[in-house]
């Protein structure tokens, strides 16, 4: 079958492409995994087209990898040889917005930040804020990660905020999930099945969020420690005390050296948490306060920001700073989760691991979740090194298990950790695939990510 043509039949010649450039910038995501060029890449604008596309594909076996911003992390967006990518970014409409419900509902092409320059003048936000993509993650793209950030400690990730889905099924088949009833009994939770389930068992084509309303007031406060093992040891303390902090992020200290090398911000090359607090005055002064006695407690001191500059910013940068930091060096990463009075413990082995290994490692994340990012640089070519590197990987992911927790906390699964899906889950993956054929019973959607 010559597909091309087919696909011409259903979109306009300029939505239908074979490109070689445009095959290849949509071959790859933000991870370093291989990139795969697919056959070609259609942008659709509505739900009729997805569906007469599915139909296609579904008929002739042909595998479809739906595309948001490309910014995952994990491979996930990493298209399937021999089949096509299904671009969403130009279905960007807010459908409806009912402010009154703290309710909107949008298409999955929308930008994160440009969702939320729209609702401010509401006073409302979409909370999650992924750290460093923010200005280019689609909310589809969230939802299919379950993507969280910055003021997830407080608000909760997207899947907190998830009312309601419209999907298309791998054959083709429209489906609404939920509804815009905040609360609700209402037999199986599919909508809370669909979010983080990267494009496997259905193309999201409209999505129903919550908002949380814009705070009243934010005090942001940085504080800098003797070691990493103490700024993790706070922050658990500050978890248990039950304070309420909007956002609590690690930064160890050679990511502040590895940002001041990308950006020359100057920053004290330290272990440092960087915080913001939400609400009315008097409970942001007494939150902050006793935030602030804790981690002097564990041998903090205020951290010198320069004049007017916003920590957010600078953690914007964090994964390009380590990008960049060593030329030629390959970014190993994992994104595990734990309960969090393992935080300090998980520090502090990671960077025992990394030292002793001759490994550059640099830990950072949102940690007031429990969720720790670890990036090893290594050189793919160098066959010790890249082993080592992959054999810390593994015992961090080991570890993380040991304690309790996951291994995808917010990047999701895709390729590069699907060979470790099984060992967190075991039995239960079989029962996800039987769960993957009801929705794609010809295994057309994104074949091949999370698990075989
Ligand atoms: C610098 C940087 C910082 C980051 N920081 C964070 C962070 O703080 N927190 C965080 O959680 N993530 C973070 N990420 C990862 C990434 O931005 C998120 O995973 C984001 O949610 C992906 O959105 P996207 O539009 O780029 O999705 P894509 O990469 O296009 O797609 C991601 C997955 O979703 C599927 N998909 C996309 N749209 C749809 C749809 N409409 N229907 C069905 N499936 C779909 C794709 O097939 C793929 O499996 C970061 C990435 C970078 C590069």
């Amino acid at each position: 079958m010559k597909l091309t043509p087919r696909l011409k039949e259903i979109l306009p010649d300029d939505r239908v492409s074979t490109q070689p450039d445009q095959l290849e910038a949509v071959s790859k995501d933000e991870s370093t995994l291989p990139p795969v060029i697919p056959k070609a890449v259609v942008w659709c604008i509505d739900r009729n087209e997805i569906v007469e596309v599915v139909r296609l594909c579904c008929n002739t076996g042909i595998p479809i990898t739906t595309r948001g911003a490309g910014s995952a992390l994990e491979g996930s967006t990493i298209p399937h040889a021999g089949g096509i990518v299904l671009d969403l970014s130009r279905m960007t409409r807010i459908v409806d917005f009912w402010p009154e419900d703290l309710q909107v509902e949008v298409e999955p092409g929308i930008i994160y930040d440009h969702l939320n320059d729209h609702l401010k003048n509401e006073g409302l936000f979409f909370p999650p804020s992924p750290g460093g993509s923010g200005d280019i993650a689609t909310v589809g793209g969230m939802v299919s990660t379950n993507a969280s950030g910055i003021y997830s400690v407080k608000y909760g990730g997207t899947r907190e905020y998830i009312l309601a889905l419209e999907i298309v099924t791998g054959t083709g088949e429209i489906v609404k999930l939920g509804n815009r009833a905040v609360k609700r009994s209402s037999g199986y939770n599919l909508v809370e099945l669909i979010c983080g389930s990267e494009g496997t068992l259905g193309i999201i084509t409209s999505i129903t969020l919550k908002l949380a309303g814009i705070p009243e007031d934010r005090l942001k406060t940085a504080y800098k420690f003797p070691d990493e093992k103490a700024a993790a040891q706070a922050v658990s303390e500050m978890r248990r005390y039950g304070l309420d902090i909007a956002a609590i992020e690690f930064l160890d200290r050679r990511l502040m050296t590895a940002l001041n090398k990308l950006k020359e911000y100057g920053l004290e090359e330290v272990p440092a948490l960087f915080l913001e607090f939400h609400g009315p005055g008097a409970v942001l002064d007494s939150n902050s306060e006793l935030a602030g006695d804790i981690c002097t407690e564990h041998g903090a001191s205020p951290l010198r920001l320069a004049e007017g500059q916003n920590p957010w910013e600078v953690r914007h940068w964090a994964t390009d700073a380590v990008k960049h930091f060593k030329p030629g060096y390959t970014i190993l990463r994992n994104d595990v989760a734990f309960p969090i009075s393992s935080l300090p413990e998980m520090v502090e082995y990671c960077h025992h691991l990394g030292d002793e290994n001759g490994i550059t490692m640099f830990t950072f994340g949102h940690v007031g979740l429990g969720l720790l990012h670890a990036l090893m640089l290594a050189r793919p070519d160098n066959a010790d090194e890249w082993r080592t590197a992959q054999e810390i990987n593994r015992k961090i992911i080991e570890k993380t298990l040991s304690l309790g927790g996951t291994i995808s906390g917010e990047h999701g699964i895709g390729l590069g950790h699907k060979d470790q899906f099984m060992r967190e889950h075991g039995p239960a993956v079989d029962l996800m695939r039987r769960i993957k054929r009801q929705f794609d019973p010809k295994g057309i959607l994104n074949p091949g990510k999370i698990f075989d």
